[in-house]
């Protein structure tokens, strides 16, 4: 049963929107950052379907070195523009050193800051001290944390509180599943099981990735993504974030195209989204 009483009301606004233990905000959008026509095409959708918030990956952490790296700032200027454009108030957009926050706050000043910017911390980061301290220092923009991967569920949330401590009061924890073999065919093991557990033992609004979770376009049975049903479970559970990634043409995509959803099935996710968000 569920006890109406026992709701903690904590969190915080950003660009007009509430991030708390109530609220949801979908930010689907791009894995990476790749060419202006994708980022259009991607944000376009995303206003005809009413969101104004997204995911894009300027600074990407990649374990292979000759990997495609992010565009960095050079996309900056016009990803902000974009945004502005299609009336995006926030972007999520992973930082994976304290001069990336700088760059982006040079960038939105220069654009007129048209949109808000999360500063996204990595699985690959969530222990990374100095950074955690750098984004934990200012309280302009807000943190989203990954859990770490092969870590603690307790050493993760003690890394949120390297972003409180510092004087962040602004701090998402983001489920995105764990690395292990016993996940398997999945990419990590899935954990949204963990939303309420986190939301129990913390005041921080938690936010799912599925795609990164769960890492494939395989499909269940019924028809349906296993992405989608392990969203569904993280929405049911209480999520209060939803991180998704999308593309224009996933083949082309320089970075994880095989787990990106496509636009045409932008509308039918967000039903789906409403119906998990009602039945919780
Ligand atoms: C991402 O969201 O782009 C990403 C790299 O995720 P993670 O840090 O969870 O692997």
């Amino acid at each position: 049963g569920r006890h109406k009483d026992q709701q903690r009301r904590s969190g915080f606004h950003y660009q007009g929107l509430a991030f708390d233990q109530d609220s949801l905000n979908i930010f689907a959008g791009l894995c990476a950052v790749d060419n202006p026509k994708h980022v259009e095409e991607m944000l376009r959708a995303l206003k005809a379907n009413g969101l104004s918030c997204t995911r894009m990956g300027a600074y990407k952490p990649r374990t292979n070195p000759y990997a495609f790296q992010g565009h960095g700032k050079d996309c900056l200027p016009w990803v902000f523009d974009l945004a502005g454009k299609y009336d995006i108030k926030v972007i999520a957009m992973e930082v994976t050193h304290e001069s990336h926050m700088q760059e982006i706050d040079r960038a939105l000043a220069e654009a007129g800051r048209p949109c808000g910017v999360i500063m996204q911390i990595g699985t690959r980061n969530t222990q990374n001290f100095e950074l955690l301290k750098a984004i934990g220092k200012q309280n302009e923009y807000p943190a989203l944390l990954k859990r770490g991967f092969g870590i603690t569920l307790n050493e993760s949330l003690n890394a949120a509180e390297y972003l409180a401590s510092e004087g962040n009061s602004q701090v998402i924890f983001c489920l995105r599943g764990m690395k292990s073999e016993f996940g398997a065919p999945h990419r990590n093991m899935v954990d949204f099981a963990q939303v309420p557990t986190v939301k129990r033992l913390t005041r921080m609004p938690v936010c799912i990735d599925p795609s990164h979770s769960v890492g494939s376009r395989d499909v269940a049975p019924d028809g349906v993504l296993e992405l989608c049903h392990a969203t569904a479970q993280g929405v049911l559970a209480g999520a209060n974030m939803v991180l998704v990634d999308f593309h224009p043409a996933p083949t082309k995509a320089l970075v994880d195209g095989p787990q990106a959803l496509t636009l045409n099935e932008l509308e039918p996710f967000l039903k789906d989204m409403e119906i998990a968000k009602k039945a919780y």
